[in-house]
């Protein structure tokens, strides 16, 4: 055909089921030469279950209290830990309260107002409490993501959550090495030891954990001024600040938030991650073409 080799690689890259938002993003994404990917919803499925409920013993609940009041919280979160809790209450057939004055902090966690009294469930670290760091501890070195939740700022419980690993994980980020010539690094706002048992599997040297949504940005910006064209894989709301401070930013469709989907160059609609060391190929082959 006549087309350009850039917009024929965007409908190559369709084919695999990449959206390349334009003919800019499609020659950047060839240009990468570092990777730094997001770990929940990205290097794994975005489907994570409750695994484990454990009130505290000072707080009276019951497990299916805590689950319910956690649940209540999360209702209004589109966040897959949010998701998790809520699919767990629904599982035991509980019914969840209203709430009002929902509020959520990326990287953090929510809180809402259930039954006249404030509850939060979020980052334990961000939610510093002692009573539960021991409990939240244990389950971290299990690999596991600890959610604190509150009543009225009163720490009552922690809840258990994991996630399983994407298949393709590891052949993927094995690829873009192997394009990149570079170590690949995980940003996440999740706990140091989860994300690094997570990381050691797919092979991943570098873990950055424990970031907010602007620290991830940050730390992309750091690779750029070290002269890196840095390739941004994430899916959540908190990943947008670090797609957009991306060379090329590439989302994750299925479990992608809406700010991630508008903010990223690139959307793997099809979630497969495969897909994305494929239009890095698309694109080197099409730069071959226009030079
Ligand atoms: P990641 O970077 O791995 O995608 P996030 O930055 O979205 O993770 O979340 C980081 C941490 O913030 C989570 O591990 C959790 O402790 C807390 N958190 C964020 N959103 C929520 C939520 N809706 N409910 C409970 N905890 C949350
Ligand atoms: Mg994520």
């Amino acid at each position: 055909s006549t087309m350009p080799p850039l917009l024929s690689a965007i409908a190559n890259a369709g084919r695999h089921g990449v959206l390349v938002k334009s003919a800019v993003v499609m020659e950047r994404l060839g240009q990468i030469d570092a990777v730094a990917l997001d770990k929940t919803g990205t290097l794994t499925e975005g489907t994570p279950r409750v695994t484990d409920i454990r009130p505290l013993a000072a707080s009276g609940l019951t497990e299916k209290e805590l689950l319910r009041l956690a649940a209540a919280a999360e209702h209004p979160s589109e966040h897959p830990l949010a998701r998790a809790i809520v699919d767990a209450a629904r599982d035991r057939r509980l019914p969840l309260p209203p709430v009002t004055d929902f509020a959520s902090t990326p990287g953090t966690g929510v809180r809402a107002k259930v039954e006249g009294r404030t509850v939060a469930v979020g980052s334990p670290a961000r939610l510093l409490d002692r009573t539960s760091a021991t409990v939240a501890a244990r389950l971290e070195e299990q690999g596991r993501t600890a959610v604190l939740v509150t009543v009225d700022g009163t720490p009552v419980g922690v809840l258990g959550i994991a996630d399983r690993l994407r298949d393709e994980a590891g052949a993927a980020v094995h690829a873009l090495v192997r394009l990149t010539a570079c170590a690949p690094v995980l940003l996440t706002g999740d706990n140091e030891p989860a994300a690094r048992a997570l990381a050691a599997e797919v092979g991943i040297p570098e873990v950055r954990a424990g970031l907010l949504p602007q620290e991830k940005a940050g730390a992309v910006q750091e690779m750029a001024r070290a002269g890196r064209k840095v390739l941004v894989v994430g899916d959540g709301v908190n990943d947008a600040p670090a797609l957009a401070a991306a060379h090329a930013g590439v989302a994750m469709g299925r479990a992608g938030s809406d700010l991630a989907l508008e903010t990223a160059d690139a959307v793997v609609v099809r979630d497969e991650l495969a897909a994305i060391p494929a239009v890095v190929r698309l694109s080197r082959a099409a730069r071959r073409l226009v030079i």
